[in-house]
């Protein structure tokens, strides 16, 4: 088996790889290494867990260790998709750069500008950025990337999903044609074999093993689930997960837990919290120190359920959780591999639990075409105990079943949007306040429309004039007594 101290790795990196107790390269620095010290272009195919981050940085400090990096010219830059992913990379740059003299600044947003223009006056040897923050400070004149000869593109597929290519495609037409790329992916959709055909030159291709196809060591399973009556379907859901939840018992000792959408990463989170489960949300329109805060709290063990959307959970470490539960079913099958493979890594077992409503089903058929397996069946924990919508602490659970009723018998019409909100509001009300004042919106729409209709106020059908939230008397008086008066 190679070691690292068979890697013509700088001694100093060595002993920093030592200090950080690896012995062994992982196959993806194995593959990886070689190459990049040689100055080649290195296409790696690899997920988080795999080790990748390692695969980069190393040949990177020891390439840097030689020379100098002059003032607003960094010698080097690493694009990541997300802040996390970027603060991460920078994390292992410290660890195994701690005995070479090597500077850094991380472009992230939610940082000032005037903190990062400093370290990049003073010069970088590596500059660590998501594309959005590197481009603003490159076009306020502050960052000059003609001196960049190493590049790295990390996560590319998930750049792909965010819409970053085209920032990508112009940072690359920044940096000189001479320079050096180490690029990663975990999938190679056409759009970024694309960018690597552009870009790349004579790379070298590693690619490593699927987490989901070889990790025997996390145990799968779906519950298919249908809900009692169309309205309840996102509140029967949420009983599920807590009743998939609770049926781990003590063995789930932490978890992520996936939503398709960020409004559900909140509802979800909001509503474990009410049910006195330890849940914190994290997805991109969260500020900054709110997102270090919860993930600082999960990977030290104070925070026992993530609940996260697939861009904010990409690429973060942490390195034991014990299970993942997919509330959602990914809508692209290479998610579920991103997302199961934050459970069982380094060989620990895991496990991943996911639920599967009627309309998700053609995507868990792809999922399972991807993974080669059909993942297993397992039954919904809470389908014999009771049908009703939700069965929460009684104080909520009579408002809740209330409004509802109220609202349909209101509305002899369907508007079952608006029907469906309030439940969300009863279980999780905090978050819920957007979305209840969006219906409450939307319900008044509906009522002036009609009132705009039987007054022949909207014969031109573009704009409903209604009479707003003043009733006139009028229209209280019933038809008998007018008629008597008449
Ligand atoms: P990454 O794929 O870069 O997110 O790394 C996943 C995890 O593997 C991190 O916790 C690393 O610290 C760890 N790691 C990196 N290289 C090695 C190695 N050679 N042996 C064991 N663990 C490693």
């Amino acid at each position: 088996m190679t070691k690292f101290s068979d890697l013509s790795l700088n001694p100093k990196v060595l002993k920093a790889i030592a200090e950080a107790g690896y012995e062994s390269p992982t196959p993806i620095q194995a593959g990886a290494i070689p190459p990049a010290l040689d100055g080649k272009d290195v296409l790696g195919i690899a997920q988080t867990g795999t080790g990748k981050t390692a695969s980069f940085v190393l040949p990177m400090i020891t390439l840097l260790a030689r020379g100098r990096a002059r003032a607003r010219m960094p010698r080097s830059l690493v694009l990541c998709p997300t802040r996390e992913l970027a603060a991460q990379v920078a994390e292992n740059f410290d660890t195994y750069s701690k005995h070479l003299k090597l500077t850094k600044a991380l472009l992230i947003g939610g940082v000032s500008f005037k903190e990062q223009d400093t370290l990049i006056d003073k010069g970088v040897d590596v500059l660590i950025a998501t594309p959005g923050r590197l481009l603003d400070h490159f076009e306020r004149g502050k960052l000059i990337l003609s001196d960049v000869k190493v590049m790295v593109v990390d996560e590319a597929d998930r750049m792909l999903d965010m819409g970053f290519i085209p920032d990508i495609e112009r940072i690359f037409g920044l940096t000189p044609f001479t320079r050096q790329t180490l690029f990663f992916s975990a999938t190679m959709a056409p759009e970024i074999e694309r960018i690597t055909n552009t870009f790349l030159s004579a790379p070298e291709r590693v690619e490593v093993a699927r987490q989901a196809t070889t990790g025997e060591n996390i145990q799968q399973g779906v519950v298919m689930f249908k809900d009692s009556r169309r309205d309840r379907e996102a509140t029967e859901k949420r009983k599920v997960l807590r009743g998939l939840i609770d049926a781990e018992g003590d063995k789930c000792t932490n978890a992520i837990v996936f939503c398709n959408r960020k409004v559900d990463v909140d509802i979800v989170a909001k509503s474990l919290k009410k049910y006195g489960y330890d849940a914190a949300p994290i997805h991109g329109d969260l500020d900054q120190s709110q997102r270090t805060k919860t993930l600082d709290g999960f990977r030290e063990g104070t925070l026992r359920f993530l609940v996260a959307s697939d861009v904010a959970a990409r690429g973060l470490d942490v390195p034991s959780v014990s299970h993942v539960f997919n509330f959602d079913v990914p809508s692209h099958a290479e998610d579920y591999v991103h997302r199961i493979g934050r459970t069982g890594r380094a060989g620990r077992d895991g496990k991943a639990i996911m639920i599967c409503v009627p309309r998700d089903e053609k995507n868990l058929s792809d999922i399972e075409r991807l993974v080669q397996r059909e993942i297993p069946r397992i039954e919904n924990p809470v389908a014999a105990k009771s049908t009703k919508a939700d069965d929460p602490k009684p104080e909520t659970a009579e408002k809740g079943d209330e409004k509802p009723k109220r609202s349909r018998s209101r509305s002899r019409k369907s508007d079952d949007v608006a029907k469906e909100q309030p439940a969300d509001v009863q279980e999780a009300p905090a978050v819920s306040q957007e979305s209840k004042s969006e219906d409450t919106k939307r319900g008044n729409r509906g009522r002036s429309s009609s009132r705009g209709r039987s007054s022949g106020g909207d014969r031109g059908g573009n704009k409903v004039v209604g009479l707003g939230d003043h009733t006139p008397e009028f229209i209280g008086l019933s038809f008998k007594e007018r008629s008597a008066a008449g």
